[in-house]
């Protein structure tokens, strides 16, 4: 049977742009794979699921999802996924920001035997320097908390063969933060690099306060280092108040110092267990917190001589 491709494109409030994705995402070259297109509406609250039913009812291709309200775009790529029926399945943006053109090079990387084909911005066009600053600041300082693994200046289009859309349907993780999920479980990956444009039309759908949650997910469900940042700055202060304690002590017996300056060691030492004690409660959290992800022990890649009879 002929190999399918899903492509999951996440809209919300996306009427101004929506027709001219659809034309062409229509009009471009898959490499001859049969294509299905889910659409997923995040709750959007313009004419956006008007025109998507109306795709649907011209072209059997075409899926609609339509959430009741807006629940967020990792959301709506997840639900994309869940639904996605193809060998592989792409997932881009409904402005054009990331060109459809693009798809087939992924698609030829996916043939040549990767499971993932991410794009990588090359240049972004069109956005505001501030948005382009902490992109930049944001992937760095990622990378240095823990996700080692996440490659830095991607986004979520990408293509992803079944294994990994299987992977993402199976893990309970609410808080998604898809482009780590994937670096995380180690599929053999290679990048697409590519021009991000500007947006074909209408106005970004995330707000600075979405934008900061994504972020958050993306720290908070990739490293632990925040929870024992206490830990580390307990461990430093203590010795130094005890020390600084004991020191004072003397002078003040010897009559050097006032009796305050003992005072100010003990406020720090108090400090010091203070945060030791936030710290390991940190470690222990930390624990919950990885065992309530629900993340799968290990990935296997590949296992050899399994099932096969001892001669
Ligand atoms: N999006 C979504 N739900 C949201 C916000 C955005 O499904 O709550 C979709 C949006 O329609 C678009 C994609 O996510 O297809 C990326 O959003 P946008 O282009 O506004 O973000 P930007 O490119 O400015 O970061
Ligand atoms: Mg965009």
């Amino acid at each position: 049977m002929k190999k399918r491709i899903s492509i999951i494109i996440p809209c919300f409030n996306e009427q101004a742009v929506i027709e001219k994705t659809y034309e062409t995402l229509t009009h471009t070259d898959f490499g001859g794979y049969t294509v299905e297109y889910i659409f997923v509406d995040d709750g959007s609250r313009d004419d956006t699921r008007k025109l998507l039913k109306r795709f649907a009812s011209e072209n059997k291709q075409v899926k609609v999802v339509g959430f009741t309200r807006n629940f967020g775009h990792q959301c709506a790529v997840s639900a994309g996924i869940a639904k996605a029926g193809g060998d592989a399945a792409v997932i881009i943006d409904a402005d054009l920001q990331d060109p459809p053109a693009v798809i087939l090079e992924m698609i030829r990387k996916w043939e040549a035997g990767y499971q993932i084909a991410y794009g990588k911005r090359v240049k972004r066009k069109g956005e505001s320097r501030l948005k382009k600053c902490t992109a930049w600041a944001y992937y760095r300082v990622l990378r240095m908390l823990g996700g080692s693994y996440i490659p830095r200046d991607t986004g979520d289009f990408r293509l992803i063969d079944k294994k990994v859309v299987d992977f993402l349907n199976a893990i309970p993780e609410r808080n998604r933060f898809l482009r780590g999920l994937t670096a995380w479980a180690g599929f053999s990956s290679c990048p697409v690099e590519y021009v991000r444009e500007e947006r074909a039309a209408g106005e970004t759908k995330y707000t600075l306060k979405k934008m900061f949650r994504l972020a958050g997910d993306g720290i908070t469900s990739f490293s632990d280092k925040p929870l024992k940042l206490p830990l580390y700055v307990g461990a430093v202060l203590l010795p130094m108040s005890l020390v600084y304690g004991v020191a004072a002590t003397v002078l003040v017996i010897l009559g050097i110092w006032e009796i305050g300056y003992v005072l100010f060691a003990l406020v720090f030492t108090i400090l010091s267990v203070t945060l030791v004690s936030l710290g390991i409660m940190g470690l222990y959290l930390s624990r919950i917190y990885d065992e309530a992800k629900g993340r799968p022990m290990y990935m296997i890649g590949e296992e050899i001589n399994f099932n096969k009879e001892e001669t």
